[in-house]
């Protein structure tokens, strides 16, 4: 093996890796689908949402922005880290309010895909009922806070993508919401709907107007094929 690849075992599978991949890197590549929501194909990884967490060596870490480094040896597919993971996707339906039935991205929905892959029926925590606000005043894009699960999509992109910085965080804890650049809302800023923002969102909290339903139940992405299968198939 050269110096320029190195090998990491995930699940007892020998996997190659090259130095500055990240685990999550190197285990897409080799078709090991390690659970993400933050995380997204097209951004810099923000390791803010841990559902990628797995153990390395024994520690937990975040598997899109750790290192892959020679001989560790990871644990991914394990009963307490998908118990882990169903927590805080779990932590996210009873956080916000979620619509699965009725939300026009239903099918489509990282969260709601996650939420099913990891086998989460229905939460078992306390549902919080926070009062959340709708900002429709965009002629092209809303932001329902209802489903926002704060993942920071929408600012890396608006700000490393589109060069905007048009969504930001604002409050902390319960309080904590996607905030826009401008005095009142969205519909005051310079976004667009052809900004990588509007697109990434993983669940309904940034839809692009007048689009929704364009492809009916059933016949949607995660309708088809669980989320992570195309990292599977590789
Ligand atoms: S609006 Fe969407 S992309 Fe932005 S933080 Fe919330 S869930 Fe993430």
């Amino acid at each position: 093996m050269s110096k320029d690849t190195l090998t990491i075992t995930i699940d007892g599978k020998k996997i190659p890796a090259t130095p500055g991949q990240t685990i999550m890197q190197a285990a897409d590549a080799a078709g090991v689908y390690i659970p993400r929501l933050c995380w997204h194909k097209d951004l810099p990884a923000g390791g803010n949402c841990r559902v990628c967490t797995v153990k390395v060596n024994g520690r937990p870490q975040a598997s899109c922005v750790f290192p892959a480094e020679e001989g560790q040896i990871i644990d991914n597919d394990t009963p307490d880290l998908k118990d882990f993971r169903c927590r805080l996707v779990e932590m996210h339906f009873v956080e916000g309010n979620h619509y699965c039935p009725s939300c026009e991205v239903s099918g489509e929905c990282e969260l709601q895909a996650t939420a099913y892959r990891l086998g989460m029926i229905t939460p078992t925590l306390p549902y919080m009922r926070p009062k959340h606000t709708v900002d429709a005043s965009h002629p092209d894009v809303y932001i329902d806070r209802d489903r926002c699960i704060l993942c920071g999509r929408c600012i890396r992109a608006s700000q490393e993508v589109d060069g905007k910085s048009v969504f930001g965080f604002v409050g902390r804890g319960a309080k904590k919401k996607i905030a826009v650049n401008a005095e009142h809302n969205l519909g005051e800023t310079d976004m667009t709907k052809a900004d990588k923002a509007a697109e990434v969102c993983p669940t309904g909290a940034i839809v692009i107007k007048r689009q929704g339903y364009r492809i009916p139940y059933g016949q949607r992405k995660y309708d088809k094929k669980p989320i992570g299968s195309d990292i599977e198939q590789k």
